[in-house]
């Protein structure tokens, strides 16, 4: 048979686009609703990759696991992706997808699927990592992962030096006798009623001896 198979009259195809099984071989990818549905794809997929790819650039590296278990939706190879690189105890942001668009199988996947699909060429790139710019990111990547274990390592020292300083005031308390409790002096202040009389409760003011105040309430 010399025809392929997607031009052979009345067989139903699946269009994974679409949603849908038709029987309009090649032809249906120039049909609107085709083109639409792929449009759509494109423009949302687009979107969120957009916002990944300015960590291409500027990579990003996080304390701890990103957004756990999170993965993609890769439209070209049709299956799911992790969207961070991680272990646990630092995250590269985005850099599965990275990962992902730069691998020989998304590139095949991704030229496959345009040919198939009818997309726009113009497209096409921003869904690929090429190798130099995978390579300089990695290399961006393994800088920021030395500058975060050496902030890292500077934190662990702080909090080492701050546990062996709590150890030695401890062990200094410790050695004290019991601290007996007291009761912090109250200080009054002296007032001067109407008459011009003084009046402090505890019946002095500056060595004098004044009114202790009696059955007047002291104010
Ligand atoms: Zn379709
Ligand atoms: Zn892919």
């Amino acid at each position: 048979m010399a025809e392929s198979t997607d031009e052979v009259k009345g067989q139903f195809l699946f269009c994974p686009v679409c949603r849908l099984n038709h029987d309009q071989g090649r032809k249906h990818i120039y049909t609107r609703k085709h083109k639409t549905s792929l449009g759509k794809i494109l423009l949302k997929f687009g979107k969120k990759v957009d916002e990944a790819r300015k960590f291409l650039k500027k990579p990003s590296v996080e304390d701890g696991e990103l957004e756990p278990g999170s993965r993609f939706w890769c439209h070209f190879c049709g299956e799911n992706v992790d969207k961070h690189v991680t272990d646990r105890q630092v995250s590269i942001k985005y850099g599965g997808v990275f990962e992902h668009f730069a691998s020989e199988g998304h590139r095949k996947n991704v030229h496959n699927y345009w040919w198939e699909n009818g997309a726009d060429k113009n497209l096409k790139d921003k869904f690929l990592v090429d190798r130099d710019t995978f390579n300089s990111y990695k290399d961006g990547v393994d800088k920021k992962l030395q500058d975060f274990e050496a902030e890292m390592e500077q934190k662990r020292q702080k909090a080492v030096s701050q546990i062996k300083q709590k150890e030695v005031t401890q062990a200094f308390i410790s050695q004290q006798p019991p601290q007996i409790q007291v009761t912090p002096e109250i200080v009054y202040k002296t007032v001067q009623n109407e008459q011009g009389v003084l009046q402090n409760p505890t019946g002095w003011h500056e060595g004098q001896r004044v009114w202790g105040g009696g059955i007047v309430k002291y104010r």
